[in-house]
């Protein structure tokens, strides 16, 4: 007997059926869907269903290779429950794939009898058993089996036939190819968002010069690339085990416990295994409240923060672990794919270098300010020889400059022993003036206290210093910073700020201070000039303005060698020296690099870049000590090592910041005596004006080195890209002209969306490589002398199919006979190309575009230009113009139009795939021209873009 529900399933296949072995109408009929459904789920399904239907098996499962992993794992199962399927993975190494990719179908229970074939291992068998499946059909493209379709038995109990085996293996063969080109299509979109995301993260992260910033966006970008519920970025002390929040970002599904602000709150690091592991790891990590290995500490963390799964990503500046990006799920439990921890590792580890960038900008923001007041302070003070109206300009313009609650200054008076007060801001400092405040030299308050020692004196919590004096005039006073004013070793008096924060005072501050005072001392010296002698005034007035000139050089150049090179010159001059040399110590304190050198024309003298020990001769004791040396004879100094017979005299001087010698200036002459104390007293003074601009050309060759390093990465990532861009590109053109066998409509179809979604990471990467290759000064041109006409011809060759597509008239206004210009064909066609595609993108439909070429007699825009003098030919440049009547540039963006990544909020600009860098390339290639760029923009009505090249001069 035919049990009933079988009888039923006949009679039901011969109604829809009618012949149950018209297979062949059957695989037509499948092939003809097959071109409807464009992704995999939806491809796997309809297998699963069609099997099912066709065969009345039990299960279907459908098992493919996952190219992450190289595991063979189920993709989509019918009859059998994903808990069971997805325990099940097969290795490349497992008898069923081999002997699938080599033998063919695989039939456990067929004619044959019901064993497995020899070779397959016990555990191999229990995992096919698990699945329960019977017949195994390999899916193969030219190369791989890339999975199979498993089946279990049929309802009827009936045996697969051969006819069955066949049609399955022919609609396997049909299939696999558009299984394979699904999941390839699947991949490139995958990598088109994951590069998009990418750029868009990188975009906003780089473009914020805000430390705090940075941070937000990091926690909203990788939230938003991966879809986390919300995240919080911490920094962190290891070694004190704590942390805390400084940016949180809470997503579109946040639930509202996630929604709640965390921003400055402090976690102790204990709290959580995961986060300490990942921390001392160095590695990102991941647990679920499910997971059985999750520790009680952790599950109580996720509880409380209301989380289901978190992924710790370590932050990392120069291998230190300085805090660490927390992503929370709180939905279901969820395992982050590698390629997602990977791509928020990415975004993190750009969000560091920006705040490295940014950290440098404010630094050198406060420098330039710093540096700025000295230079006014300095420049204010040559000029004021009457020291009252010198004390009151310069304690109101620290005050000023700074905004300190109070700025004083004292003067030693020797005779009485006092310290008297000469000068202070507000009502404070008339109040002392009129009382005639004094303090006793060596015995009164933090003024006198530094009045007697010579020293500074920092008391950042007065209340913590025993020599602080209060005043009642100056009620606020919590920190403290006295300056003595020294000359030559003799204390003039104390320059004295106050603030009315503790903890007021940084580093910076003393240094800046430190130089103010050294100005005010010659300052006070300079007021005393009256009392000189005609010779020694002389000389004073021409080391002054050298100084000045010195400063105004320092200030002027941030170029290390010229800053040297100047200096020494200026000491080699003031002393009446025959040769001398700067070193600087290197960072590793194992000697000294030669900087500047003149007047060596020997053979084993010194030369330039070579490194100098300090740990002898008389250099080397000047670095070690920080004290000056003046000899007379050189032979007669127990440290003298040098057999430069022609040096007799030498005097070297240290260049010092603060308490650190950075450097040595060194003088020599041939004869004996040839410098006395007033020379050490100018090198001195020298050597403090050098620090300055020492300390600065430092940062800036930092600055510079941290872009580089930006430049190098960004190349890096690109170059990473275009290989297997190139390969996918290659591969689906082949695909495309059918060369791994014939392709249905339909494939057609899929090859040309990778293919063109391919050829926008194309763009995408060939920008970020200029952009790195301009950065980096690697743009090299190829110049010739080239008509104007070939340009223009070959740009609207490109573009005006598309312009006539869209409904925008193109009038093209280049005369047949303008000289040639002298420019790289390839770069000025992809400037013009920019700037028209520009203008196509950003007008609407029914718009006009123009294209316009004049000779002009400057690179600039107009208004800009000087009149030539008459007797200079002036040069020829060639002006062009793209016009369009579209949207427009708002007057907020007109200042960003040429920033890297920038891109309008107009949502016909949103629309429009593009990169914001285009505009950004196109200005460094005409500069690099000598020609310039320039725009007019008004909302609603158009744009107009311009830029100038040269002429060929031989035209
Ligand atoms: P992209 O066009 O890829 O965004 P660009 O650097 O070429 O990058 O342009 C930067 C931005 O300048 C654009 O996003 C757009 O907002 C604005 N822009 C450029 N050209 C025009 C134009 N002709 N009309 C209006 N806006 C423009």
């Amino acid at each position: 007997m035919i049990p009933f529900r079988d009888r039923v399933q006949l009679l039901v296949d011969r109604i829809f059926y009618k012949d149950r072995k018209d297979y062949r109408s059957i695989l037509q009929d499948f092939s003809r869907a097959l071109t409807d459904i464009l992704d995999l789920p939806h491809l796997l399904e309809m297998l699963v269903e069609r099997v099912q239907d066709v065969l009345h098996a039990e299960r279907v499962v459908i098992i493919l290779l996952d190219p992450h992993t190289d595991f063979y794992i189920s993709h989509k199962a019918g009859g059998i429950s994903e808990q069971v399927t997805h325990m099940v993975r097969f290795s490349k190494d497992d008898q069923v794939v081999s002997w699938l990719a080599e033998k063919g179908p695989l039939y456990l229970h067929g004619e044959e009898g019901d064993s497995y074939p020899v070779g397959f291992s016990v555990e191999e068998k229990a995992r096919l058993e698990a699945l329960g499946v019977v017949l195994c059909i390999p899916l193969y493209t030219r190369e791989q089996l890339i999975g199979w379709l498993a089946l279990g038995s049929k309802w009827s109990g009936d045996l697969y036939s051969r006819d069955d085996l066949a049609f399955l293996s022919t609609l396997a063969d049909q299939t696999s190819l558009v299984i394979q080109s699904a999941r390839f299509h699947e991949e490139a979109q995958q990598k088109v968002r994951e590069l998009s995301l990418l750029f868009r993260a990188s975009t906003a992260i780089s473009s914020s010069l805000e430390i705090g910033e940075v941070w937000s966006n990091l926690a909203k970008r990788v939230g938003q690339i991966v879809d986390a519920t919300s995240v919080s970025v911490y920094e962190c002390n290891i070694e004190e085990k704590t942390s805390s929040v400084l940016a949180d970002y809470a997503g579109p599904r946040a639930s509202d416990r996630e929604r709640v602000s965390r921003a400055g709150e402090k976690f102790s690091l204990q709290e959580s295994s995961i986060t300490m592991g990942a921390l001392r790891a160095r590695w990102p990590l991941s647990i679920s409240l499910n997971d059985p290995t999750t520790g009680e500490g952790d599950r109580a963390r996720l509880l409380r923060l209301g989380g289901r799964t978190v992924l710790i990503i370590p932050l990392m500046v120069r291998g230190r672990v300085i805090g660490f990006v927390d992503l929370c799920e709180s939905r279901y439990d969820r395992r982050f794919t590698e390629g997602e921890i990977r791509l928020c590792q990415t975004v993190a580890n750009q969000a560091i270098i920006a705040v490295e960038n940014a950290g440098l900008f404010q630094e050198e923001r406060k420098r330039a300010l710093q540096l700025g007041t000295v230079r006014e302070v300095s420049q204010k003070i040559v000029s004021i020889l009457n020291l009252d109206e010198l004390f009151a300009q310069v304690v109101e313009l620290i005050q000023q400059r700074f905004d300190y609650y109070h700025v004083q200054v004292f003067l030693n008076d020797p005779d009485a022993q006092q310290a008297v007060f000469r000068a202070g801001t507000g009502r404070a400092g008339e109040v002392m003036v009129e009382e005639g405040y004094q303090l006793k030299i060596g015995e009164e308050g933090i003024i006198g206290w530094v009045a007697s020692s010579g020293e500074f004196l920092l008391a950042n919590d007065v209340s913590k210093e025993p020599r602080f004096l209060p005043y009642r005039v100056l009620p606020d006073t919590q920190a403290e910073l006295a300056i003595p004013l020294s000359r030559g070793g003799q204390i003039l008096g104390v320059l004295d700020v106050q603030s009315e924060r503790v903890n007021a005072f940084e580093e910076s501050d003393l240094f800046v201070l430190q130089s103010l005072a050294d100005q005010v001392a010659i300052a006070i010296e300079n007021a005393s000039l009256y009392t000189m002698t005609d010779q020694a005034l002389a000389r004073r007035l021409e080391e002054l303005a050298i100084m000045q000139e010195i400063d105004r050089q320092l200030n002027a150049t941030l170029d290390f060698e010229k800053v040297m090179d100047f200096t020494l010159d200026c000491a080699i001059r003031m002393t009446g020296a025959d040769g001398g040399l700067i070193g600087m110590v290197t960072q590793e304190q194992d000697g000294m690099q030669l900087l500047a050198i003149r007047g060596y024309p020997w053979e084993h003298g010194p030369s330039v870049g070579q490194l100098w020990p300090i740990d002898r001769g008389i250099v080397g004791r000047v670095v070690r000590t920080g004290q000056p040396a003046l000899a007379s004879d050189v032979t007669q100094d127990p440290d003298c090592v040098s057999d430069i017979s022609e040096i007799c005299s030498q005097l070297t001087v240290p260049i010092q910041r603060e308490e650190r010698v950075m450097g040595v200036i060194s003088v020599e002459s041939p004869q004996s005596a040839a410098f006395d104390e007033d020379d050490l007293a100018f090198m001195t003074r020298l050597a403090d004006h050098a620090t300055i601009a020492i300390e600065n050309a430092r940062l800036y060759s930092d600055l510079k080195r941290a872009n580089e390093e930006k430049s190098e990465f960004v190349s890096m990532v690109a170059h990473d890209l275009k290989t297997p861009m190139t390969s996918i590109k290659g591969y689906t053109e082949l695909l495309f002209k059918g060369t791994a066998g014939e392709i249905s409509e339909m494939q057609q179809k899929f090859l040309g969306v990778i293919g063109s979604n391919v050829d926008r990471m194309n763009t995408l990467v060939s920008d970020l490589l200029d952009i790195s290759r301009i950065e980096s000064g690697r743009l090299r041109l190829d110049v010739q002398s080239i008509p104007i006409k070939t340009i223009v011809d070959e740009v609207v060759q490109t573009l005006q199919e598309r312009i006539k597509a869209k409904g925008l008239t193109l009038t093209i206004e280049v005369s047949e006979d303008l000289p040639p210009v002298r420019a790289d064909e390839d770069r000025l066609i992809q400037v013009l190309i920019n700037l028209m595609s520009n203008a196509y993108r950003y007008t609407l439909a029914g718009g006009e575009i123009s294209l316009k070429a004049t000779v002009q007699s400057n690179s600039l825009p107009p208004g800009e230009a000087e009149p030539v003098p008459p007797d200079e030919q002036p040069l020829q440049y060639l002006c062009l113009s793209v016009s369009d009547t579209g949207i427009g540039i708002s007057p907020k963006d007109q200042t960003r139009v040429f920033s890297k990544f920038f891109r309008g909020d107009d949502p016909v600009v949103r629309e429009s795939a593009g990169t914001g860098l285009g505009l950004s390339i196109a200005k460094s290639i005409v500069e690099l021209h000598n020609g310039q760029m320039w725009f007019q923009s008004e909302p609603g009505q158009g744009s107009i873009f311009s830029f100038t090249v040269p002429l060929a001069t031989d035209s």
